[in-house]
């Protein structure tokens, strides 16, 4: 049996914890799959354990590379990852990879996801982009909007990485999918031996508060002196004539780019004491709010891509969420609990089925499925008067019922641009569309 724990899970939920405690336990190495932390120094934005912390436990891909340099793409990390992973069981230990970037850890476990690969970033035109996707792969030409750059690219990125067509892949993961929770014996498919996922989940409202207080004490043991140094790093490239691109490393982490006008004013005008105070405040409120929206897109992450995925890939049944909202109880509700699933996992016991670790876990594993399973019917309309494509049936009622199409709707009337009967129009009920899975990265 070749092991391999896995632990997602929100920042703020005690997830790096539950890492030492079972690689203690276990014999275990902890692998690194949060793309902040792969950077060296700054300890306090970057939330990483300190040396006492990690008591003695190997830490991998921890502090790894240098400020000035890019953050991993996907490939470079399930690589590198992979790697270590078999030399750690070439030691006779238990790798365990822990993370908060999601599709570090997605792209490490399941197969067929090539996403964020560098080839074609910088300069490829997403017209020209799309033109080559209808040559190789006109089947999924045809489902992606003309702007939606990233899926266009993601696709053309598949057909390049692997010579397969992603609408092949796509077809092939849903014939696969019939039944939905897999036996035990199917969750080895990957290279990567037996797995077992945990998820380390805390309800928002008390994440939140527990995160506002985490910036306060970050705040209090130097933030705001690591910040500084970023900056000066920052300034110093800049002035040496460097290009540095701050789209993404470093430069948009949590807890910089919020107090980099404070940091501006404390060189440009070091004595006006209230207004750099009002700046700093704005600061520290900005980066609460900022990391309040991370742990947020961090679990839809998990309850919209990775579950479904893990659907696709019978590997349902290995993934064991964990409640970490009661901070109180996080020895009873995470700790042992996860002890003792590693426990009967390591020594090849038969594992109880994760919905019955807690009602949380019920609830939102349950709710995640049902979300995945519902199929959208896909279809492909404009909305003429809105000059928008929508490519799902379900998007499409969702618009033509919006209060914004009801709106360009009248305005266009009022314009006298259309006729009345040509408008498609069910506008008495105002739905706005869901959100769709397509949300702002802001921590890569
Ligand atoms: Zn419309």
């Amino acid at each position: 049996m070749k092991p391999l724990i896995i632990i997602y899970g929100s920042t703020g939920t005690g997830k790096s914890d539950l890492a030492v405690e079972l690689a203690t336990r276990y014999n275990g190495e902890i692998i690194n799959a949060d793309a902040m932390q792969m950077y060296n120094g700054l300890p306090i934005i970057t939330n990483k354990l300190t040396t006492e912390e990690q008591r003695g436990i190997p830490h991998h891909l921890l502090g790894s590379i240098e400020l000035h340099e890019d953050p991993w793409v996907v490939t470079q990390f399930k690589k590198e990852a992979t790697r270590i992973i078999s030399e750690i069981r070439g030691r006779g230990k238990l790798p365990i990879v822990v993370g908060g970037t999601s599709y570090y850890l997605d792209g490490l476990l399941l197969k067929g996801l090539v996403e964020d690969q560098p080839a074609l970033e910088g300069g490829a035109h997403p017209e020209a982009m799309l033109a080559k996707l209808r040559e190789v792969d006109p089947v999924i030409a045809d489902k992606w909007h003309p702007n939606d750059a990233r899926k266009i690219r993601t696709s053309l990125e598949i057909y390049f990485a692997t010579g397969r067509r992603a609408s092949d892949i796509y077809a092939e993961q849903r014939i696969k999918k019939e039944s939905k929770w897999a036996s035990k014996d199917t969750a080895q498919t990957h290279g990567l031996g037996e797995i077992l996922l945990f998820w380390l989940y805390a309800q928002r409202e008390v994440l939140n508060e527990r995160l506002d207080q985490r910036v306060d004490k970050m705040v209090r043991s130097g933030l705001l002196g690591e910040t500084a140094e970023v900056y000066d790093y920052l300034q110093q490239r800049l002035a040496a004539g460097e290009t540095v691109d701050r789209s993404k490393g470093i430069w948009q982490s949590i807890g910089f780019r919020q107090f980099e006008p404070y940091l501006t004013a404390v060189k440009a005008t070091p004595d006006a004491g209230p207004a750099l105070a009002k700046l700093k405040e704005a600061g520290i409120e900005e980066t609460k709010a900022a990391t309040r929206q991370y742990a947020k897109y961090q679990v839809r992450w998990m309850t919209m891509k990775t579950i479904a995925s893990l659907q696709e890939e019978k590997l349902l049944d290995r993934l064991y969420l964990l409640d970490s909202t009661d901070i109180s109880r996080w020895k009873q509700e995470v700790l042992e609990k996860g002890v003792e699933l590693a426990r009967q996992f390591l020594a090849d016991e038969q594992l109880p089925p994760p919905t019955d670790m807690s009602d949380t876990a019920r609830e939102v594993l349950a709710g995640s499925v049902e979300r995945s399973n519902r199929e959208d019917t896909p279809c492909r309309k404009t909305c003429d008067i809105c000059q928008k494509t929508l490519l799902t049936e379900e998007l499409w009622q969702a618009h033509i019922t919006s209060r914004k199409h009801a709106k360009a709707v009248r305005g266009a009337k009022k314009r006298m641009l259309i006729p009345a009967h040509a408008v498609p129009s069910r506008s008495l009920v105002a739905v706005e569309p869901e959100p769709s899975e397509q949300d702002s990265k802001q921590h890569q």
